[in-house]
């Protein structure tokens, strides 16, 4: 492995062609296909080698407990909305605003990793969709085709990766400006928090809002006065699903020679493409980027050890990642056996909740919707579960957005059925508005705390 040559490593880049591919768009045209590859490998990478090693260091103390991962950001992010620096800049700062929250419960650092730059292409359970009798492909992301319902804008088109991948350099670097330029400074951040707790229905969490400022006033009466309260370390993360931009992306590293995949800083595969045998599993083998597998409630523990077996057949720490998405009504009885089952194992890994995909419904007008208090118990089982068994629960894995829409049912404000016409933009799945995101941060900070 050491001094495996380039020209095998890049063959092993291109194995998962002989393999089973799932949720692939049926490119109209293979010559254009190849020639947006060879576009992107002739373009410089979006995130640096040395970052995602960093990351997979983060990734390894939320394991053992000395660190706490927030991740989150849109179902499918949209070109339209790249476009909008408001809206990338309320993203960062709802982003920011919880991992104060969570720091402070945690009294642990807060790992922040974006669902951002990125997240343009999205696996769907029906390939076509059918309206009024007209059958079309389903929308599979803006890095695919269009959400519009006519045959123009439903046809896969290759181009569309070239697009992504400039979308993702300018939401970047507007991440990288936000978080290293004076936005990220602590004590602003958590005067937003304030705004927040002000408002009646928050009222609840002021004390802790108190406690919050007070913590951050003695450390600054006591001359503590570190970079770590002006800047922050934002990575960026996304489904690796589509094989042929994920593949153009990956690049040898010039200092260890290893391959990494330079168009996120950690990438997950999803639910439905984790198979072992599979060629999303095969790709993402043999980078060496830290990386995620969504657990969904039919996964066994054969399934999860052969995916350690596959991906960090070294156990090395921070490499792996477990995203378990059960349901609410399903966590706590599915994931004690599969948690123990790998804990046996030896080789380490990171359990993350994804409090979202399992407890996805549809409201009675027919909006795909989910309740916030789902959310929060599929939350509070995973860390019943893992505090129960004595391993560590890591992170959270979130779909958000800094705006004020009404997708996700419940909370505070007690959104209802009723008003999810009323700002309901999501292209794909519900997210948690930035009040309901707030909200869940104190909610999770309690249970970090108790
Ligand atoms: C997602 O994260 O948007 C997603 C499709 O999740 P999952 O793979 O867990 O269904
Ligand atoms: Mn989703």
């Amino acid at each position: 492995m050491e001094s495996q040559p380039v020209h095998e490593i890049y063959q092993s880049l291109e194995r998962w062609r002989e393999l089973p591919a799932k949720h692939q768009p049926a490119w109209p045209d293979a010559d254009k296909v190849r020639g947006v590859g060879d576009y992107l490998r002739s373009m410089p990478p979006l995130v640096f080698a040395g970052e995602a090693d960093t990351l997979k260091e983060e990734i390894a103390k939320a394991g053992r407990g000395e660190a706490f991962i927030l991740q989150g950001g849109d179902c499918a992010e949209t070109f339209v909305d790249s476009v909008s620096a408001a809206r990338i800049r309320a993203k960062i700062q709802t982003i920011l605003q919880m991992a104060i929250i969570l720091t402070y419960g945690a009294a642990l650092p807060v790992v922040k990793i974006g669902r951002m730059a990125g997240q343009y292409a999205k696996p769907r359970s029906n390939p076509l969709e059918t309206r009024d009798g007209v059958e079309l492909p389903s929308y599979m992301g803006d890095a695919v085709n269009g959400h519009d319902f006519t045959p123009e804008q439903r046809i896969p088109d290759p181009q569309r990766m070239v697009d992504a991948y400039h979308r993702s350099a300018t939401t970047l670097n507007l991440i990288r400006a936000f978080t290293g330029g004076g936005f990220a400074d602590m004590s602003k951040v958590h005067e937003w928090n304030k705004g927040f707790t002000e408002n009646p229905a928050y009222k609840k969490y002021e004390k802790m809002a108190e406690d919050i400022d007070w913590a951050l006033r003695f450390m600054s009466a006591a001359g503590i006065d570190s970079p770590n309260l002006r800047t922050v370390d934002m990575y960026s993360s996304h489904e690796a699903l589509l094989l042929e931009y994920e593949t153009a992306m990956t690049r040898i590293d010039q200092r260890t020679s290893k391959p990494y995949n330079t168009s996120a800083h950690f990438l997950w595969i999803g639910e439905r493409t984790r198979d072992v045998d599979g060629a999303h599993v095969d790709l993402l083998s043999h980078v060496r980027n830290p990386i995620g597998v969504k657990l969904g409630p039919t996964s066994t523990v054969d399934d999860a050890r052969r995916l350690m077996d596959k991906l960090n057949p070294d156990g090395e720490e921070g490499r792996l990642t477990f995203i378990t998405r059960m349901g609410a009504s399903k966590i706590r009885s599915i994931l004690p056996d599969l948690v123990e089952g790998i804990t046996s194992d030896g080789r380490p890994v990171t359990w993350m909740t994804d409090p979202m995909h399992g407890n996805t419904i549809t409201a009675s007008n027919g909006y795909k919707t989910r309740r916030m208090e789902d959310v929060v118990d599929e939350v509070r089982g995973f860390f019943d579960v893992h505090i129960g068994l004595g391993t560590v629960p890591g992170g959270v894995h979130i779909e958000l957005t800094g705006d004020s829409v009404t997708e996700v049912l419940g909370g505070s404000e007690e959104l209802s059925e009723e008003i999810l016409s009323q700002r309901y933009e999501t292209l794909v799945d519900p997210r948690l508005n930035h009040r309901q995101s707030l909200e869940l941060a104190f909610l999770v900070s309690q249970m970090l705390r108790d």
